[in-house]
């Protein structure tokens, strides 16, 4: 049972501006206090061994809001890496750098190549790969996001390097890889070759294997704090400009189409739950962190390290489903 309900189903909202007068700390502690335990009911992610000594009962809870204002309560400092939440931002640097160098465009560099569907399945699923022949279904899923940094590898010198200067603009601070991390998914990256070799041999990679996965596994290991993540994704909730400096980082368009992406795919094969229960656009990570959008108002980043069996934390999207319904943020 809710503390805060929505407003009656029947009440016509005036505004889509979130109240301002709530106490906005005092209701993420709340949500906070309330979730937090569910994170007994999920697993930390195992594959390898820095991810599966995280500590389970790290919580973080952050609202970022375009005006600059911001509310945080627990680990809100403490780095952690963002793994396929990146995802997202490879995305962005991609269309920067096609916009940019050879006026192609985006639609023709991504969408040639990668689709824009739901995929169903689990993140790193060979299967449909196989009888999509070698286009993943979308960007959030791992297929996809090699084929992006296929791309990006035509564009950029060092795409670690890009990346994480397109971070530390966003974030106004240097941020940088967790070294033990990226160590550690080179060693494991089994099935994610697997999933860059069957692309390779359906012609859908134009670089090695090797160079592709290597730009794949950095982005796993960006780490950053829940509140670095918050302020890094703000430029997607103001139609891709940075609301801290003015700086249009994309266009306001491929902004709402990333969002459209977030919410259709962004939590793999729960992302119709999560649109049901949550109603944002979500991007979520391994390591237990959650970014949501509220258009034109702020972003929300949460982490928890334990997750669900569609590899989503549980207290991540339990605190995103209860802060949306009392701050009446569902974009539907
Ligand atoms: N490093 C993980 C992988 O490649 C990232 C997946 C995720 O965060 N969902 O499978």
């Amino acid at each position: 049972m809710l503390a805060h309900p929505r407003r009656d189903d029947d009440a016509v909202s005036t505004s889509s501006a979130p109240p301002e007068t709530e106490d906005l700390e005092a209701v993420l502690q709340e949500v906070a206090d309330q979730v937090r335990s569910a994170a007994e009911d999920g697993t930390v992610a195992d594959y390898i061994p820095v991810l599966a000594d995280a500590d389970p009962s790290s919580f973080a809870l952050v609202l970022s809001c375009l005006d600059g204002r911001e509310f945080a309560v627990g680990d809100a400092d403490q780095p952690f890496p963002i793994q396929s939440i990146s995802k997202v931002l490879s995305l962005v640097l991609a269309a920067r750098k096609s916009e940019a160098t050879d006026g192609s465009g985006v639609a023709d560099a991504l969408w040639g190549r990668l689709g824009r569907e739901p995929s169903g399945d689990p993140f790193n699923s060979l299967v449909q790969l196989e009888h999509e022949r070698g286009i993943p279904r979308n960007p959030m899923i791992n297929a996809g996001a090699l084929v992006v940094d296929d791309i990006l590898l035509d564009h950029c010198d060092d795409v670690p390097g890009d990346t994480l200067q397109l971070v530390e603009r966003l974030v106004g601070e240097p941020v940088s890889f967790d070294e033990e991390v990226r160590n550690a998914e080179r060693g494991t990256s089994h099935r994610n070759r697997a999933l860059a070799n069957l692309m390779a041999d359906f012609d859908n990679l134009n670089h090695t294997v090797d160079e592709v996965l290597e730009s794949y596994v950095a982005a796993c290991a960006l780490s950053l704090s829940t509140r670095q993540l918050a302020r890094a994704f703000r430029f997607l909730a103001n139609d891709g400009c940075d609301p801290g400096t003015g700086e249009r980082i994309l266009s306001a368009s491929f902004a709402r189409r990333c969002a459209a992406i977030m919410l259709t795919c962004g939590t793999y094969d729960a992302a119709g739950e999560f649109a049901y229960s949550v109603g944002l656009p979500c991007k979520s990570g391994v390591a237990g962190g959650i970014v949501a959008l509220v258009p034109g108002w702020a972003t929300i980043a949460v982490w928890s390290p334990p997750l669900d069996r569609t590899g989503n934390s549980v207290a991540g999207r339990l605190a995103l489903d209860e802060l949306a319904a009392r701050l009446d943020l569902s974009i539907f």
